[in-house]
């Protein structure tokens, strides 16, 4: 067919914490603008042109077909029924007001996602904890990489990535633990593997108990027994102490708690073969991974899923840049502890302050003087004088009744949530489950009592930030098809409904960008923030790194041509925009007296006990073609044909010992506290060399419309980390049977 293009929009993948860049070529057409290329953007940072098969198939997910096109409330007999915006929108509204008064605000929650753009998750934290009142809203990103967020802000004072992509290519050795980077972050891969062929002294070790295509590239790979990051970290520290292989330097001028991490790293035996043992891995490729983390200087450890989905992810976490701390491998090109998310908007709902513990803009609840601060800034009647639920504890509260309403937005909890059948029967009994989804086939729609269909990728406008603190444009070109509308706007009207008329009109996506590039730097009290103002010492200052302050100055023409820049952002001598690079490194750090901490770490074994009845250790995890609950990514075939259906990897031991074979059918079964069944999870064997003995993996992603029973949030327990409410989603307890 002849191709006209006329058109080329840059923006951002919506897949994954990588955040590439991709350029659209697109026409006009009688039916409106068509998209009839894309590619990688070569002037992007984040990929420099690349793009993985998931990015490249993106056109192949656009269809109008499976989308939402109306607004639907349930009638009284239960039935759906298409309304118009304002009867969805006015009910909305109405039933809220009506809850707050009779049952207070708590009863009133929202579950949000890392799909979300900025402006969307900066309106609904506003709206929900600002003029609602509700301190119950989370979001799919506790499942993601909560506990890396907490680590970061008991180690530095501020939830803070400090390298950028860049590092993996200018270091000396690049540690992968709990990341299987070839299918997770596929362009990270890609970068590291060229980095490898440029500089053939760079080594990579990957720390994984699946041997997985990340491999690949490894010079030295350790199958650590699952759970033993904290003391495979741990005893690092003790072997960096013991050979004085610490930078003591750096340690005494700039960190502090080196004391108290070493001895409670030193309660367990340190010696080589004890650490060896716990970890199970083999003692002299544990002595030469130490050996070349001490030798080394510019060391990048990347940590993801593996780490942070764990009832003890926040101080493995801790445990890995005690490390980092100790050596100085930090704040330096090609060093430091970098934590790579999942979803595309990684770090956006973060700064926004998205999570049920944060309050905005990078400050929590026990912030002093943020809850003035911000309730300043909005002008916010009601804004909660404490945390709310996270993620699991909300389910939990809304299966005791506690939660009369809760707004869905984006994700789709039914499918990816830990002991998913409970969270199923939380959404059926809640008087008030509100959905705003893209796609017409997201599980938790059966749930709905108010669907609003939203506008998808490439239809709407806004900002995202990577793994990197790199914000992007997002841009809308394509119409959304039917009546979809864009989430900040549905989330506007029922603040305006609600009677915030004043704090709920904006012209745009680009307007609320500018409100939230204002909050990042109102009485912001880092020195950057205050140069050339001059602020009152009565009114509240928090300092925080989280600014970009002066992209509130864009107007409407320079947010559409904003380039992407990483946070901290800053106007330099000459009026520039200029974004950070790399953080720290002053080896000044946000806590109040400008030290690093290095935290103690107890090792711990996960929290789902194994038994006879569930003798195997279940490891959930992606697959390199599909994303989230499939909802978009199943809609390409050429995606499907990379794994068409959920499978159970398993050992050939273990295969052998049930009487499987290789592609026979098989059911995994955990059970719960009172050894009833739990879940129920049915596929093919695939027998596997690089699964360990005991352990078991199977993928996250299908829903219930792509496969009955092949749901792995179903047999996993709903138990969490202490200190982040992470799921322990990497160490379920199952058995495997013959079907
Ligand atoms: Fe998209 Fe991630 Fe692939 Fe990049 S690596 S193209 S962001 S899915």
């Amino acid at each position: 067919p002849s191709v006209k293009a006329t058109h080329c929009t840059a923006t951002t993948c919506p897949y994954c914490g990588v955040g590439c860049g991709v350029t659209l070529e697109w026409e006009d057409s009688e039916s409106g603008p068509r998209i009839v290329s894309l590619a990688g953007d070569t002037r992007h940072p984040a990929n420099y042109g690349r793009l993985c098969v998931k990015g490249s198939a993106l056109a192949e997910t656009l269809s109008p077909q499976g989308r939402l096109t109306h607004p639907q409330v349930r009638d009284a007999a239960g039935v759906l029924r298409e309304v118009s915006w304002d009867t969805a929108l006015d009910l909305i509204a109405t039933r809220f007001s009506a809850l707050r008064e009779t049952h207070g605000a708590e009863c009133i929650a929202a579950y949000l996602s890392g799909q979300l753009l900025t402006e969307d998750y900066y309106l609904a934290n506003k709206l929900f904890k600002g003029f609602v009142g509700t301190p119950h809203l989370d979001t799919n990103s506790r499942l993601c990489m909560a506990s890396a967020v907490v680590a970061h802000k008991r180690a530095f004072g501020a939830d803070a990535v400090p390298c950028s992509y860049e590092d993996l290519e200018s270091a000396e050795l690049v540690v992968l633990v709990g990341s299987n980077l070839a299918w997770n972050h596929p362009v990270l891969f890609q970068r590291l593997k060229q980095a490898r062929i440029d500089n053939p002294l760079l080594r990579i070790v990957v720390i994984d108990p699946r041997v997985t295509d990340s491999c690949e590239i490894a010079d030295l790979y350790l199958g650590v027994r699952p759970g033993s990051d904290a003391r495979l970290f741990n005893g690092l520290l003790a072997y960096m102490a013991e050979r004085g292989r610490m930078d003591r330097l750096y340690l005494e001028a700039h960190t502090q708690g080196f004391d108290a991490a070493l001895k409670a790293a030193k309660v367990d035996d340190c010696s080589l073969a004890a650490i060896a043992r716990d970890c199970d891995v083999d003692v002299e490729r544990l002595e030469t991974f130490y050996y070349w983390f001490t030798t080394q200087l510019h060391v990048v450890t990347l940590f993801s899923q593996g780490i942070n989905q764990s009832t003890s992810g926040t101080d493995k976490g801790n445990a890995i840049i005690n490390c980092h701390l100790a050596g100085g491998k930090l704040g330096l090109p090609g060093a430091g502890p970098f934590s790579i998310t999942g979803q595309p908007n990684a770090m956006g709902g973060r700064e926004v302050g998205g999570l049920a513990n944060q309050l905005a803009a990078h400050m929590d609840y026990d912030t002093p003087g943020a809850r003035t601060l911000v309730s300043e800034f909005w002008q916010a009647p009601n804004l909660p004088e404490g945390p709310g639920h996270k993620a699991v504890e909300m389910f939990a509260a809304l299966g005791r009744g506690e939660i009369q309403a809760l707004w869905v937005m984006a994700t789709n909890p039914a499918v990816s949530l830990p002991d998913s059948e409970a969270v199923r029967s939380a959404l059926a009994r809640c008087p008030l489950v509100i959905v705003s989804d893209c796609v017409s086939d997201s599980d938790t729609l059966a749930y709905a009592d108010v669907i609003l269909p939203a506008s998808s990728w490439s239809e709407k406008d806004g900002t995202v930030t990577n793994s990197e603190r790199r914000i992007s444009r997002q841009r809308g070109l394509l119409v959304p098809p039917g009546e979809a509308r864009h989430d900040w706007w549905q989330l506007a009207e029922v603040g305006k409904r609600m009677g915030y008329e004043q704090a709920f009109s904006y012209a745009g996506p680009h307007a609320i960008f500018r409100e939230h590039a204002r909050l990042s730097g109102y009485r912001n009290a880092t020195p950057r923030a205050k140069a050339g103002k001059r602020m009152s010492d009565e009114l509240p200052c928090v300092k925080r790194l989280f600014n970009i302050s002066p992209l509130a100055e864009l107007g409407r023409q320079g947010y559409d041509d904003l380039i992407p820049i990483q946070w901290p952002v800053y106007r330099n001598a000459q009026g520039d925009l200029v974004g950070t690079r790399r953080l720290f490194e002053d080896a000044t750090f946000n806590t109040p007296n400008g030290r690093a901490r290095l935290v103690p770490v107890t090792p711990q074994q996960p929290h789902q006990q194994l038994s006879d009845a569930a003798p195997l250790r279940l490891n959930t995890g992606r697959i390199r073609d599909q994303w989230h609950t499939m909802t978009r990514t199943a809609r390409s075939a050429r995606l499907m044909n990379h794994r068409a259906e959920p499978y159970i990897e398993l050992h050939a031991r273990d295969a052998q010992a049930r009487k499987l074979e290789d592609g026979m059918l098989a059911r995994l079964l955990s059970r719960d506290a009172q050894g009833a069944i739990r879940g129920d999870y049915r596929a093919r064997v695939h027998i596997s060399s690089g699964q360990r003995a005991g352990e078991v993996f199977i993928p996250m992603h299908w829903n219930d419309h792509f496969a009955s029973h092949g749901r792995a949030g179903a047999l996993l327990a709903g138990l969490t980390d202490p200190f982040s409410g992470q799921p322990e989603s990497k160490h379920g307890a199952v058995e495997v049977i013959a079907l």
